[in-house]
């Protein structure tokens, strides 16, 4: 991962005698050196370019030593631009006898914390003292500023949601700059991109910065994995939630040469859940997003190869060898293949959503977004236990969250223990027999349209942010001709294939393993399998089964 360490502060000096240039230079290293970043430049033009780079870097700057006799740009008039960019930085203007007016003017104009008058020796005396105790202060101050990505576009941006969800998501810490709401964020931008704004825009601490780019150039800056190592391996597991990771854990625990594949971020479903509960061992809940991280870090000590992001959008099948197709059109070859997508976020098919998604509309998504809801009332459209966690979680920071449920009540389909801290926090609104119709907005979700089930009346309110959970679904075409499934899409397994006969093109002489396919080798564990439980548990306990099929089906493979 790109390392995000936090940079000395630096000291500026401005001179266009390189002379001198070299010899405040000189000074400030040998007292200074170990502390700060001593730089230099030889004019007000120069020392603002670089100024910008630190800018865009967010390295901080704590002084400016700037000769005030330069010709094109004044020493002074160089502090009125750099003191924009940099306002906390302290000012010190180096001045001959002659100028010594315009350095007391310029205590006012650009308040300048102090006038040198050359020669500064030795600068025992006559330097340190004064720099010292201009340091000390600059530094009583000092907050560092934050070192990992930082994020800037509109909170209106399908593209920034993106983002930040990826970020999110991929366990990355990062700031996220609102170009409507901050300064700094224009300013940057500005610096970024002189000719015109493209948003969103990242920023990295190496300096570099990325222009509307997608999951997988962000992923490539910060060290994530999408290509393969080896052409072949024992074990592929596609999809990176509880059931993949556990498989992962368990595969190569077992000595399997095992590579996970995970198009999104590893953690699935699970990862965008606030608090889980009642996952055996922690008995005061933990986030999905830490379950995935301690997942992730298992899986690479047992040297599992985890890729992402990165698809599969489709399995060949060449005895011995299940062929993995994956969206770069690359292709791994194994001998076993896990199947362990789970289900995706089904779609509210009502007018005007589509158009609103990523723009104030958000399936999931509570995390990336909740920080942006501070203050503002939230409408979560679900009774199940994902939009109640979601409520819980939106009501730490938004002002009101609104549950739009259909049914009469939550108690058919919310655990007890959700629906009592439900009921016990004030800005929770549970509105039943509720339905959202329509959305409305230009640019952004503005307003809704909610009928109410049993009467059919319709009200709009206004609303900034829509969030949905209303069950999910698995996305498996890309398996369509290769294993059985049922209409929806879940895959079948085990018993479930042998209604009468075995599956057809089932080659082998004994019946499928509990958790295996219509194809011998491709197994399926989690909630994309037929007839699943679709919990955290469950899916960790097929991951971690599905692996003792794995081993008798490899000991019976030809290679
Ligand atoms: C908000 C929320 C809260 C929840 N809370 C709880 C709870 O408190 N307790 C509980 O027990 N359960 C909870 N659940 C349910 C639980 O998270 C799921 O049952 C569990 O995550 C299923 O795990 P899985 O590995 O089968 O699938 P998933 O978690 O769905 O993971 C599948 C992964 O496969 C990836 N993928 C899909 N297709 C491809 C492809 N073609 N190529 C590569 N990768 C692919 C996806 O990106 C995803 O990361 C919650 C679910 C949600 C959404």
């Amino acid at each position: 991962m790109a390392k995000s360490t936090q940079a000395k502060p630096a000291l500026l000096t401005v001179d266009d005698d390189p002379e001198v240039l070299r010899a405040v230079e000189r000074d400030l290293r040998r007292e200074y050196g170990d502390r700060f970043r001593v730089l230099r430049a030889e004019s007000g033009a120069t020392a603002l370019e670089a100024l910008k780079q630190l800018k865009l870097r967010n390295d901080p700057v704590a002084l400016f030593l700037v000769d005030q006799r330069m010709p094109q740009m004044s020493g002074v008039e160089f502090l009125e631009e750099a003191m924009q960019l940099f306002p906390e930085a302290k000012r010190v203007l180096l001045t001959a006898y002659a100028d010594t007016d315009a350095a007391i003017r310029a205590i006012n104009n650009v308040k300048t914390d102090y006038y040198l008058l050359k020669p500064w020796d030795p600068p025992e005396e006559r330097l340190y003292p004064v720099l010292n105790d201009l340091l000390d202060d600059w530094l009583s101050s000092f907050r560092p500023p934050f070192t990992g990505i930082r994020v800037i576009g509109s909170r209106w941006s399908p593209q920034s949601h993106q983002i930040k969800d990826f970020l999110a998501r991929n366990q990355v810490p990062y700031q996220w700059m609102d170009i409507e709401a901050d300064e700094e964020a224009h300013r940057l931008v500005e610096y970024a991109e002189p000719d015109g704004p493209h948003l969103p825009l990242v920023l990295l601490s190496d300096g570099s910065r990325l222009i509307q780019p997608s999951n997988g150039q962000i992923a490539e800056k910060i060290g994530l994995k999408t290509r393969a190592e080896k052409p072949f391996y024992d074990l592929v597991i596609v999809g990176g939630g509880p059931a993949g990771l556990a498989a992962a854990v368990y595969g190569a625990s077992e000595g399997l040469s095992t590579v996970m594949i995970e198009k999104e971020a590893p953690g699935g479903q699970a990862g965008s859940s606030s608090r889980i509960e009642n996952y055996l061992g922690f008995p005061v809940g933990l986030s999905g997003g830490d379950l995935a991280r301690r997942a992730v870090t298992q899986a690479r000590r047992f040297g599992v190869e985890i890729l992402t992001p990165q698809e599969v959008k489709g399995v060949r099948v060449e005895d011995p060898y299940r062929i993995v197709q994956l969206a770069d059109d690359s292709e791994i070859n194994c001998h076993a293949l896990l199947i362990a997508t789970g289900v995706a976020w089904r779609k509210l098919d009502v007018p005007g959503l589509q158009e609103l998604t990523g723009r104030g509309v958000y399936y999931g998504a509570a995390q990336a977004e909740a920080l942006s809801c501070q203050g503002e009332e939230v409408y979560i459209v679900g009774g199940a236990n994902s939009a109640g966690q979601a409520a819980m979680y939106f009501s730490k920071y938004a002002r009101k969250v609104t549950m739009l449920v259909r049914g009469d009540s939550l108690t058919k389909s919310m655990s007890q223990y959700l629906i009592d801290q439900i009921s016990a926090q004030d800005n929770i609104k549970v509105q039943v027999h509720s339905s959202v119709v329509e959305a409305k907005g230009e640019n952004s979700l503005e307003a809704i349209t909610i009928a109410n089930t049993l009467t059919g009346e319709k009200e709009t309110r206004p609303a900034t942010s829509l969030f949905i959970f209303i069950g999910a679904l698995p996305r498996t075409d890309w398996l369509d001709g290769v294993v059985e499934r049922d209409k929806q899409g879940f895959i079948l397994s085990g018993p479930e294939l042998m209604r009468h006969r075995r599956p057809r093109g089932w080659n082998l002489d004994r019946d499928p393993f509990l958790l295996e396919a219509s194809v011998p080798g491709i197994f399926v564990a989690g909630d994309v399998r037929y007839g699943s439980v679709k919990r955290v548990a469950s899916g960790v306990g097929e991951g971690s089964i599905a692996i003792q099929f794995v081993h008798q089906y490899l000991s019976k493979v030809g290679g």
